[in-house]
């Protein structure tokens, strides 16, 4: 049980909650890392994890990474995240998803729950049966609908921010841009870049991904090592973590790091660190992939698509108010960001008490 404690107390978490119910098969986690700005957003996981510590801990890593993302996208939310335990192909249910939603509802607001791996929209409105707290509706049904949309858009206003600051370009036409795949976000992204004009060299395990963008936008497949070590401006990964690496990084030529996957960098402290000696600027993976929460949050006030968007082209001042704080503290963006998303977090508290 002490150890239990500690590991909620090490990160400063507020409160995990445990959740229990036989009757439907329901074993999940909800864990409220930080309220100050405003209620836990933050999506939830359906994994089937080998024991309930390693849901513990990957419960508290998630929500604490909500928390700095919420802050450093100047939106009025805390981080929090839930997992529920068990297998998404084979254990999931109406009453199982029913029965979790009761258990977010009985928070009472405190955390919003929303679509995370192994969850689907649909999965959303039997989770909406039970409790209000939920966002990452379909269109049809009143919500956001697909998030990728804003958060490619939300990538190129990055690149962009990275590009003036790093190279002091303004437009991208002609430059040469590598995306390790072309999913949701990576194939809308494309879809910005060609209509500036640049020049896009790309990876994806999926042919017909591939092939999509290829006679759609024009790019140039290359091999996944091809696409680690040519010459680029900008790499942009949005398939999966950690291809950032001391290994990759001694292979890379290229500016700017710039995509939309989630924890992109093997280890934080050593990987951007190395990237800021090698004079390669990397943009903090979750301050220029937040459009897909701000498109989420705005649902929270009743969707407004012009409004998302805006908030969401914003990105680009936010990474440059970054970019300058490294620059000026001789310190890697990745940290930079960590900082600011802190210092939010601390001045309200501060102006709270006054
Ligand atoms: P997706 O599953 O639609 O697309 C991922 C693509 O990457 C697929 O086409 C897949 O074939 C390809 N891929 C997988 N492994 C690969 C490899 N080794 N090399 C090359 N290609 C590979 O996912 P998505 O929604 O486009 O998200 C992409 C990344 O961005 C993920 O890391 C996701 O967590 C992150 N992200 C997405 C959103 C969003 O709104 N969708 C928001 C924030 C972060």
């Amino acid at each position: 049980m002490a150890k239990i404690f500690e590991k909620i107390s090490d990160k400063n978490h507020e409160q995990v909650v445990y959740c229990n119910d036989p009757s439907s098969g329901l074993k999940a986690i909800i864990a409220v890392h930080n309220t100050v700005l405003g209620p836990a957003l933050g999506g939830c996981r359906m994994y089937p994890y080998k024991s309930e510590e390693d849901a513990l801990v990957d419960v508290l890593r998630l929500s604490r990474g909500m928390t700095y993302k919420a802050s450093i996208s100047n939106l009025n939310l805390g981080g929090g995240k839930a997992v529920i335990i068990g297998d998404p192909n084979s254990d999931k249910s109406e009453v199982l998803l029913r029965s979790f939603g009761k258990f977010v509802q009985s928070l009472g607001g405190k955390y919003i729950t929303a679509e995370d791996v192994g969850m689907t929209v649909h999965d959303m409105e039997f989770i909406r049966m039970e409790t209000d707290h939920v966002t990452g509706i379909q269109r049809a049904m009143g919500g956001s609908g697909d998030p990728s949309i804003l958060t490619a858009l939300g990538v190129f206003v990055g690149m962009k921010a990275a590009l003036k600051k790093r190279l002091n370009i303004q437009s991208l036409n002609g430059l040469k841009i590598g995306v390790q795949g072309f999913g949701k976000v990576g194939y809308y992204l494309c879809s910005h870049l060609n209509n500036e004009g640049a020049e896009i060299y790309g990876h994806d395990i999926n042919d017909e991904s591939l092939e999509r963008v290829k006679n759609e936008f024009g790019v140039n497949p290359v091999s996944a090592d091809d696409l680690m070590s040519m010459d680029l401006d900008v790499f942009s990964p949005c398939a999966m973590g950690a291809v950032i690496n001391p290994t990759t990084i001694e292979s890379l030529k290229c500016s700017v790091i710039a995509g939309a996957a989630n924890n992109q960098l093997e280890k934080e402290d050593r990987d951007s660190k190395l990237l800021q000696e090698k004079e390669i600027m990397y943009v903090p993976d979750y301050v220029i992939n937040a459009g897909g929460l701000m498109n989420v949050a705005n649902e929270l006030q009743g969707y407004n698509k012009e409004k998302a968007k805006y908030q969401v082209e914003g990105i680009y001042y936010i990474l440059t108010r970054i970019f300058d704080y490294a620059a000026n503290n001789n310190i890697s963006t990745l940290e930079a960001a960590n900082l600011l998303a802190e210092r939010r977090i601390q001045d309200y508290i501060k102006w709270n008490h006054q």
